[in-house]
């Protein structure tokens, strides 16, 4: 029997969704059902585990899974926390994976953000990354307590448990609803793919193989747009000039004319307006900038 690919993914969380797209995109099938810890792909070899995302870590460093996806956050804090109890923390980082970004940051109460870092000496920080706020608070030379917490740390300050925050931020919003202001950012993330340290089995090594340009393939295709218009052919190449990151478009001719060609370019970066309106300008027609689902050099 050929053995099968473990893949770690949270369960339900702000990381899921993106997780399991993904993987979908890479062409890997899952039916998933709710209550089931596992899922099986009915396209590849492959068995999803669906767990909390601080378990991730662990799973993959212990050699329990083979794959995981998990925030940098979370990851690095499971290191620090491993390598200091002497625990093996090794794994191989292979892709990042461009969502789940958040930052890490220190946040104080309004009325005391006039006064500085300095001010965290001796205080108490509320924070779920205690060695993350520690490591930072080093660099800093500052000396404060980190109280745990797993769980609403933004209510902290207010609940008289403790006179800042070091918690995971994306908008803001949320701490600017319990009055708080963010001061420093102490760690920034995305979520990661990461593999287990030791991992030989050649069929398992044949599939990360064959997955790891799939998902190359599609965060290349998330970045690129498929950019096509009607160009006058005197003006040519001040359009080209105009197009980002066009050094080969394809110049078609056209049936119904010879005083424009049609230009089609694989660009990564989008099309601004201001820019489409300049290509209008010179004389180009049916500007498109299309979407693109897959792509592979
Ligand atoms: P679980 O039940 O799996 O432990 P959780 O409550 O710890 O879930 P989520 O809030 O779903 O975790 O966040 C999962 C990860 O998503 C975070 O560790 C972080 O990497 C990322 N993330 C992205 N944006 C944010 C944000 N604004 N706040 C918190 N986490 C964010
Ligand atoms: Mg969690």
């Amino acid at each position: 029997m050929t053995s099968r690919l473990t893949i770690a993914i949270q369960k339900s969380g702000r990381l899921s969704k993106e997780s399991l797209a993904l993987l979908k995109a890479c062409g890997v099938k899952f039916s998933i059902n709710d209550a089931r810890l596992i899922a099986h792909s009915t396209s590849h070899n492959i068995d999803l585990l669906r767990v909390r995302d601080d378990d991730i870590p662990g799973l993959v460093m212990d050699g329990v899974v083979d794959l995981g996806l998990v925030g940098e956050n979370v990851l690095e804090e499971a290191r620090l926390e491993r390598e200091a109890t002497a625990m093996n923390a090794n794994f191989v980082a292979l892709r990042s994976l461009e969502f789940g970004h958040c930052r890490l940051s220190l946040a104080v109460p309004k009325e005391a953000q006039e006064r500085g870092l300095a001010q965290l000496n001796g205080a108490r920080i509320a924070t779920t990354y205690p060695r993350l706020l520690q490591r930072y608070l080093q660099q800093q030379q500052i000396a404060a307590r980190s109280v745990v917490l797993t769980g609403s740390v933004e209510v902290a300050p207010r609940a008289g448990l403790a006179d800042a925050v070091c918690d995971l931020v994306s908008t803001g919003a949320t701490l600017e609803a319990n009055g708080l202001v963010e001061t420093d950012v102490v760690f920034r993330s995305q979520a990661q793919l990461i593999q287990t340290a030791e991992l030989s089995d050649p069929n398992k090594l044949a599939l990360i193989n064959q997955l790891l340009p799939r998902v190359d393939g599609v965060q290349l295709a998330k970045e690129s747009k498929y950019i096509m218009l009607h160009a006058p052919k005197p003006r040519i190449d001040e359009v080209i000039a105009l197009l980002p990151g066009a050094e080969t478009p394809t110049l078609l001719p056209l049936s119904h004319t010879d005083q424009q060609v049609a230009v089609h370019m694989v660009s990564t970066e989008t099309l601004f307006w201001e820019t489409m309106e300049d290509l209008k300008a010179l004389g180009c027609s049916s500007i498109l900038v299309l979407p693109i689902e897959k792509m592979m050099g």
